[in-house]
């Protein structure tokens, strides 16, 4: 029986001393709060969560996937609620990775502008300018034409300056100059180089509004996608829930804030202009196809920049169809941080208050201020989420 007995002992402090040992390696998980719950904040959310972390993730609107979430209307159409996501990307690294949570539709959207009520390519290509001046134009011959028309400007300072130095005064008044003021309630020259910068000019007769590397839609919609990268046991996603109601109460080892970030600081240097839109979805019944492309642009008629129908974008066949306008105004949901020297200053000025905040990060749209597309937005998220992780590990 004593032999028993002390083997049983010699066991039972075994274990203890096991016990003790891992007791001293435990390393308890650190606590993140992410605010908001769009490809920034997800993305960082997941990332520190597959990194052992706890992370729980609000959003003061009742749904997840931020700008870009998208349901069923009534009618059984998916539709983007606010406005149309188109998603493009040349960077493998983000393709790959938004690839672990969804399959994909692939799609390339084509866009018309309408001036003087005709149809036109858009962006301005060959076959614009032929159909708009009654011309016959190769390549070599657009390329020529876009030469002799052009306003040279050096420097290129400003959005006006970028399509008068690329296709000159006409083109300019009929497709860039009342689609900018409606947009931004600003005239062309009051915004950087950037916004303009964004649409191409081509000589050839590519048609596409994007010529990425990678353009498709997720295959499910994007709401899918972000339930998927949401989807892990480390994190804890609530919505309905604004930060400035956890604020003061919530303990955390660190803050992902993906809200605006003047309002982060209670607005403290003053406001820093966002452009807002009013959409206005509609269901056409029994319409088939209410228009040839993805996207219509208004740039000289009516109060709204552009009509999207849905089903050209998801593929989606069903009887009826589903399209929105978008109505640029002052007020309402910031969508659109206005890319202006003064509004850049002012941005540097709260950038500055950030960079002295201890254990908070700010990323994605409305935190940095930055005019990013979803694949900009991601890459920003995985660059800073591999930094926090790096840091603690
Ligand atoms: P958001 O998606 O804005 O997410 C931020 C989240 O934070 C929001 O859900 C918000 O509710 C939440 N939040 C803010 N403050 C608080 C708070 N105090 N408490 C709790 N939650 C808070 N990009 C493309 O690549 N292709 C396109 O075709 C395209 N089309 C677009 C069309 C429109 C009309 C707009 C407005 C944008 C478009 N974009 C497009 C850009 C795209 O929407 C953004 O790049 C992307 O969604 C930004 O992600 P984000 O996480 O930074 O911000
Ligand atoms: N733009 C324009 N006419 C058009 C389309 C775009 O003048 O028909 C200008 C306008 O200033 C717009 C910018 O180009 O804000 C960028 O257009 P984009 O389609 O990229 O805007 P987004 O989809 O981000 O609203």
């Amino acid at each position: 029986i004593q032999g028993v007995l002390r083997r049983l002992h010699r066991r039972i402090a075994r274990y203890r001393r096991q016990a003790a040992r891992t007791m001293e390696n435990q390393v308890i998980p650190r606590k993140a709060l992410v605010v908001g719950a769009g490809f920034a904040g997800s993305v960082v959310a997941r990332e520190l969560a597959e990194a052992g972390q706890h992370v729980r993730v609000i959003d003061k609107r009742t749904h997840v996937a931020g700008n870009a979430f998208d349901e069923t209307d009534p009618q059984g159409v998916l539709i983007h609620n606010y406005g149309p996501h188109i998603f493009h990307t040349n960077s493998e690294r983000v393709w790959n990775y938004l690839s672990r949570f969804t399959e994909w539709r692939p799609y390339e959207h084509r866009v018309l502008g309408v001036v003087d009520g005709k149809l036109y390519p858009f962006p301005i290509n060959r076959d614009t300018l032929n159909r708009l001046y009654g011309l016959d134009l190769d390549e070599a011959g657009a390329a020529a034409y876009f030469e002799r028309v052009r306003e040279p400007r050096e420097p290129v300072l400003n959005s006006e300056d970028v399509v008068l130095n690329s296709v000159g005064r006409d083109l300019y008044e009929k497709f860039f100059l009342n689609y900018t003021r409606k947009q931004w309630g600003l005239e062309p020259s009051q915004l950087k180089a950037g916004v303009a910068a964004r649409i191409p000019v081509r000589a050839n007769a590519d048609d596409r509004y994007f010529t990425d590397k990678f353009q498709a839609m997720p295959i499910n919609g994007y709401t899918k996608m972000f339930e998927a990268i949401l989807d892990h046991p480390n994190i804890h996603v609530e919505v309905g829930i604004d930060f400035a109601h956890v604020r003061s109460q919530e303990v955390f080892d660190h803050l992902v804030y993906t809200g605006p970030i003047d309002a982060y600081f209670g607005y403290c240097h003053g406001r820093l202009p966002y452009r807002s839109l009013r959409f206005e979805h509609e269901h056409l019944p029994g319409v088939a196809q209410f228009q040839p492309v993805g996207t219509v642009n208004y740039p000289n008629d009516h109060a709204f920049t552009r009509i999207t129908e849905f089903k050209h974008l998801t593929g989606q066949q069903c009887a009826g169809s589903s399209i929105v306008r978008e109505y640029p105004q002052a007020e309402g949901d910031p969508y659109y941080p206005i890319p202006s020297d003064g509004n850049e200053a002012l941005f540097k000025r709260y950038q500055a208050l950030a960079e002295a905040e201890p254990n908070v990060t700010f990323v994605g749209r409305l935190a940095e201020y930055r005019y990013y597309n979803m694949d900009q937005v991601v890459a920003a998220a995985l660059a800073v989420a591999g930094r926090l992780v790096e840091s603690h590990r």
